[in-house]
């Protein structure tokens, strides 16, 4: 079965995984083990030294995982891709995977705040600048850029403001001066896809969207195997540099014969071996069974946010309601070039009558749930001014988009009159 040829609905369900050879499993089993056994000392040599592929130890594959990873890259367009513990570590990886003491890469400041966090004093920690810049103009990024850059990164659709990043533009840039982009793509799988637009990997928190049940924590590294890391000489040097930590292997030339696959590589048997931020084959498995239905939640998911967006539009108590499907001009145009098949749940709206009326409203609230998640199949919603954001000074909120009466809903895929009717009521009592 070639995977090219199938749509996100077929590989969801297909990819990565047929037959079970021993059992003849038709759903994908987990192997809920920590290591494997060698067939000979000549075979667990091989194994080590990367002459043949195959599993060895948990902490660096497992085959649950793997058939996770496989449909991730399938659909996304990817050539292979690394499961990791969580969407954090997802980020960590993408970034260490390139980035050392002294080095520096240039980001969106629109990012979820533990990005932020980890980006602003974590890297920071460890030698590694991230440069902050406003992505309302892509040419932030290229002044930015100097030849210590090893990368850019940004979110799709960050939420409070929803603005979708111009990906095409700082792609574009980034290859030009030979630096490739990062998307942290989270909040609009399927309904966006960062490799035709020239990203070079992407990653998820496959905790939302993908598990989409809530239960599970989990992240994933997509390797596009679209950016030349040869070319790029002393700009890339974990990857086409001697690596101490392998017996001196160059990723780039060691991979040859398996593809472009030198990023991914590396991020597994060098940084998933040391760090060890594996995802457990229960989780991989439980995001596997969320993943077979994503197409079909999307879609839902998009259909009911835009029925709560035109309701909200029309309420009273409302001043203003944020979603990428109503916006104009630039951010619109971007919404439209970057998303298709819906502008995602996430819905943004403003309270007239501000912080107390967003806490009221959250908590009059009987059907969503009131938690600091996005991307489960419930609708949740939560105020960031009294939660999320409220370290920050108004002054500072305002900046992130996040005004006293702004209330953020991550719409799920109940029916929509049930969540119209809870948003109704609770406003009514805002
Ligand atoms: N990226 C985005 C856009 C997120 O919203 C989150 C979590 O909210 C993360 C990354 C981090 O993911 P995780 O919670 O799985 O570590």
């Amino acid at each position: 079965m070639s995977d090219k040829k199938l749509h996100p609905e077929t590989l969801a369900l297909h990819a990565g995984y047929r037959n079970d050879e021993t059992a003849k499993s038709v759903a994908v089993p987990i192997h809920q083990t920590t290591s494997y056994q060698f067939d000979s000392a000549e075979h667990a040599a091989n194994l080590f030294a990367l002459k043949e592929f195959g599993n060895i130890y948990t902490r660096i594959m497992n085959p649950t995982t793997d058939v996770l990873e496989q449909r991730l890259a399938a659909l996304e367009g990817g050539v292979a891709a690394l499961g990791v513990a969580s969407g954090q570590a997802a980020a960590t990886f993408a970034i260490l995977n390139l980035c050392q003491a002294g080095d520096n890469f240039v980001t969106s400041t629109d990012l979820y705040g533990g990005t932020w966090n980890l980006f602003a004093n974590t890297f920071k920690q460890m030698g590694i600048e991230a440069r902050f810049v406003d992505p309302a103009d892509p040419e932030t990024f290229r002044a930015a850029t100097d030849d210590k850059t090893r990368c850019y990164f940004a979110e799709t659709l960050p939420n409070p403001k929803l603005n979708v990043f111009p990906i095409k533009e700082v792609a574009d840039i980034g290859r030009e001066l030979g630096v490739p982009l990062i998307v942290d793509n989270t909040a609009a799988p399927l309904i966006c896809r960062p490799f035709d637009h020239g990203a070079a990997v992407v990653m998820y928190s496959t905790t939302k969207y993908i598990g989409g049940h809530g239960t599970s924590i989990g992240g994933v590294i997509i390797d596009g195997g679209n950016f030349d890391w040869e070319a790029g000489g002393d700009r890339f040097p974990t990857l086409n540099q001697p690596d101490p930590s392998y017996h001196g292997a160059v990723w780039t030339e060691a991979v040859k014969p398996l593809g472009p696959i030198a990023y991914i590589i590396r991020a597994r048997v060098t940084l998933l071996r040391d760090i060890g931020a594996a995802e457990s084959p229960f989780n991989a498995w439980q995001t596997i069974q969320g993943l077979e239905t994503l197409p079909l939640r999307m879609r839902q998911h998009c259909e009911n946010a835009d029925k709560v967006v035109q309701f909200l539009q029309n309420h009273p108590k409302v001043s203003n309601v944020i979603h990428p499907s109503i916006q104009d001009g630039e951010a619109k145009r971007r919404a439209d070039a970057y998303l298709d098949g819906g502008y995602g749940s996430l819905v943004g709206f403003e309270l007239k009558d501000g912080l107390d009326a967003g806490r009221s409203f959250i908590d009059s609230l009987e059907l969503l749930y009131h938690v600091a998640n996005i991307g489960d199949a419930r609708s949740l919603a939560i105020h960031p001014a009294s939660t999320t954001h409220s370290q920050m000074s108004e002054e500072e909120q305002a900046k992130a988009g996040v005004t006293p009466g702004y209330v953020r809903l991550s719409i799920g895929i109940e029916h929509a009159d049930d969540i119209i009717a809870d948003i109704e009521q609770a406003l009514g009592k805002a």
